[in-house]
């Protein structure tokens, strides 16, 4: 098993309402089915290194507004649908973008050390991918993988491909390719359409969308990824493929409709593999879903 887990414990301190979709409950499953695999706990973040991070991803009313929003010991709703913040959502956040950073350092040394390509899932909660640079939506406060991607560009990865498979667009990570037009990266999203958040229909410079029709299948997952992404990757040549990885597309997650299943995952695990990765946790709410679909992918992934 080539695929390290990280996590840390702040992430299940994160909390929502009672019956919110996006709940402790999704991390506590998975840690436990991933037992078998080597589960880092990381460092506590260094705001000495994270905020600087993030604030050449977002703005400094974004974080200021962050800060001041929560109020002590109460559940915030801070854009009116779904998105919380309680007393310890952002030292949630903060560690979720610092727990991918560990995550790509250790990739970088075993990438010199060991020369093999390798992987490492994230663990984490709040999710990050519809976090604009000046606003938090869809349960998201910071963008964790675009983050990560302009870290992995300062220790030394050169090209990054962000691939997300989460069934709903990455439109936080779009935004943040539209406002800082990133060299040597590229966007490719897979997510229903239409569906919330309603964007990604079309793609422009570095951003490739590919919407999914409602009720598609893991085949016609399969033969997109098959025949065009997957070229489309190769011939990008990345140094590290960065993954929103959500699990919402599964056919018994009530949040969207499409339907593939566990297969599906480990296919996408493995078809992903050739690449040195690292996944980050983003949707999926039906836990026994969530449970085999996260079990499928990192299956997917060690398979190489
Ligand atoms: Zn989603």
């Amino acid at each position: 098993m080539n695929t390290n887990i990280y996590t840390h414990p702040s992430f299940i301190k994160h909390e929502t309402p009672q019956n919110h979709p996006e709940r402790p409950e999704r991390l506590k499953i998975l840690l436990e089915a991933l037992s078998a695999h080597t589960i880092i706990e990381t460092n506590d973040y260094d705001e000495n290194i994270i905020v600087p991070l993030i604030l050449q991803a977002h703005t400094k009313n974004h974080l200021a507004w962050l800060e001041e929003s929560v109020i002590e010991d109460e559940i915030t709703c801070i854009d009116n649908q779904d998105t919380y913040l309680s007393d310890h959502s952002l030292a949630a956040a903060y560690q979720g973008v610092s727990n991918i950073c560990q995550a790509i350092d250790d990739l970088k040394n075993n990438d010199i050390k060991n020369k093999k390509s390798s992987h490492a899932f994230c663990l984490s909660r709040p999710p990050g991918h519809h976090a604009e640079p000046a606003k938090a939506m869809g349960f998201c406060l910071f963008n964790n993988i675009y983050c990560g991607a302009l870290y992995a560009q300062s220790i030394g990865f050169e090209k990054i491909a962000i691939v997300d498979f989460d069934v709903h667009h990455g439109n936080g990570t779009q935004a943040m390719f539209e406002k800082h037009k990133p060299e040597d990266m590229i966007f490719i999203s897979t997510h229903e359409m239409p569906l919330y958040p309603w964007t990604g229909k079309d793609s422009k410079d570095n951003i490739y969308n590919y919407p999914l029709p409602t009720n598609s299948n893991g085949a016609y997952m399969r033969s997109l990824y098959g025949d065009t992404i997957l070229p489309q990757l190769d011939e990008f040549r990345p140094d590290l493929v960065l993954i929103s990885a959500g699990f919402d597309a599964h056919k018994d997650d009530i949040q969207a409709n499409l339907n593939w299943d566990e297969s599906d995952y480990e296919w996408l695990g493995n078809a992903l593999s050739k690449y040195q990765t690292a996944s980050i946790l983003e949707g999926g709410y039906n836990l026994d879903a969530l449970k085999h679909s996260v079990l499928a992918y990192v299956n997917g992934l060690d398979a190489s």
